[in-house]
């Protein structure tokens, strides 16, 4: 096998970005199945948006040219509902009664809310202080007609779908769902089911795989687990690859002598030379079998979780043709001081929340990659950059969530 290339965590997306080709398959959705599909055509507005102006708020419209700044007076003339807009034409010194998403006569362009109206009869009172255009929604405001509104490339979800309906577009070109096989190797696994025997494990990547998958939407094949021989690997990797865009395993990338898998995807496919200075998950291997591509996750568990959070995702993400994959990021002051080794990225653990009005992290649970409570407790990853080794607390760090809501 090659030299090895040490590559920091910080270069890796930019490396993925060129080793990654995204799959370009498309097809048809309506917009009710188009959630956490990606999008493969632009989205260009084909009407003004609004598309008429209309009032922000429930009041008053009238002409901005009637302002007196101590206060004035207008007539009502009549008013203007949501879909039912006012037909007759408006004069200086008149204006209508309006509700929330209704029309604005073609004279107004000002409406005034009703909190702070007087109104006796069809004298409606203005008070000072009122500005002109306020409370409008103006037409075209928001996009013009054939302004872009999407890009090919958006991973689409609820805001971009509520747009897409706004616009009146029922359906969408998207790229067609990648499809990944995934298996466990090793001795030691045991399905569920029977009791455990003496020195073996039950099997806990394969479900946090699919889990994971699931979470990114992805449609997956589970080939169950795969015992430490070249030859089944090989047989296997072979038989599946033609079949999917990506394979991913777990277990049997580290330097062990059962860890045959990197040998095996080098001898039938490629493997890059790439190792990332990241703790944990140094042992992942990156390579393709033909046109599919090779995710060889480390066997143990925070570390296959970690891996594939952090890196496979997004080459998954780029093979499902979403242009610019990104991973939110914020900022929180540690609750207790966070030791680490230097000369990789640490990827520690942690529980984020509100603290008297400020977002804090706290580290302190343990830190075994074997330990799945550590994935089960947190809520986020610390990202700790490679030169840092020790975090006092109340300094900033910055925290990857998991999730949007968490318990
Ligand atoms: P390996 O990467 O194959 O050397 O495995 C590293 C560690 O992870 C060992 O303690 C394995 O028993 C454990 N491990 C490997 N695969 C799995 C799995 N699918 N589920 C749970 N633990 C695993
Ligand atoms: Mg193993």
């Amino acid at each position: 096998m090659k030299e090895k290339t040490a590559i920091s965590f910080q270069d890796i997306y930019p490396l993925l970005e060129n080793f990654i080709i995204p799959q370009k398959k498309t097809t048809q959705v309506s917009l009710e199945k188009a959630t956490e599909l990606v999008l493969a055509q632009n989205i260009y507005s084909p009407f003004n948006v609004p598309s008429f102006n209309n009032s922000a708020m429930d009041g008053w419209a009238y002409s901005s040219k009637d302002i007196l700044s101590e206060g004035f007076t207008l007539k009502e003339v009549g008013s203007s509902f949501a879909g039912h807009p006012y037909t007759g034409s408006l004069n200086l010194g008149e204006c209508v009664r309006i509700m929330t998403g209704a029309m604005l006569p073609d004279e107004a362009d000002t409406v005034t809310k009703q909190e702070i109206i007087t109104a006796e009869g069809t004298s409606i009172h203005f008070p000072e202080k009122v500005r002109p255009n306020e409370n409008v929604r103006f037409k075209g405001e928001e996009f013009l007609s054939g302004d872009l509104v999407l890009e090919a490339g958006t991973l689409l979800r609820s805001g971009h779908i509520s747009l897409l309906a706004s616009l009146g577009i029922e359906t969408l070109t998207v790229y067609k769902k990648i499809r990944v096989a995934f298996f466990s190797t090793g001795d030691e696994l045991q399905t569920f089911g029977k009791p455990l025997k003496a020195g073996h494990i039950y099997d806990s990547n394969r479900y946090s795989l699919q889990s994971m998958l699931q979470e990114c939407g992805i449609e997956f094949i589970d080939l169950g687990i795969l015992c430490d021989n070249a030859d089944s690997l090989k047989k296997t990797l072979l038989e599946i690859a033609p079949k999917v865009d990506a394979i991913i395993t777990s277990g049997g990338v580290s330097v062990g002598q059962a860890d045959l898998t990197r040998l095996v995807v080098n001898e039938i496919g490629t493997i890059q030379p790439w190792y990332c200075k990241i703790r944990p998950g140094k042992p992942l291997a990156f390579g393709k079998i033909g046109n599919t591509y090779f995710f060889g996750l480390p066997g143990n568990p925070t570390a296959a979780q970690v891996t594939f959070h952090m890196i496979v995702r997004f080459a998954l993400n780029l093979l499902m043709g979403i242009t610019k994959p990104y991973i939110p990021i914020t900022l929180a002051r540690v609750k207790s001081p966070i030791r680490k080794k230097a000369g990789v990225t640490e990827f520690q653990r942690g529980r984020l929340f509100f603290e008297n009005g400020s977002v804090v992290v706290d580290a302190s649970g343990t830190q075994k990659t074997s330990a799945l409570s550590s994935m089960a407790t947190s809520n986020c990853f610390i990202l700790l950059p490679e030169q840092t080794q020790e975090v006092e607390s109340g300094e900033l760090v910055s925290v990857l969530p998991f999730y949007g809501v968490c318990s």
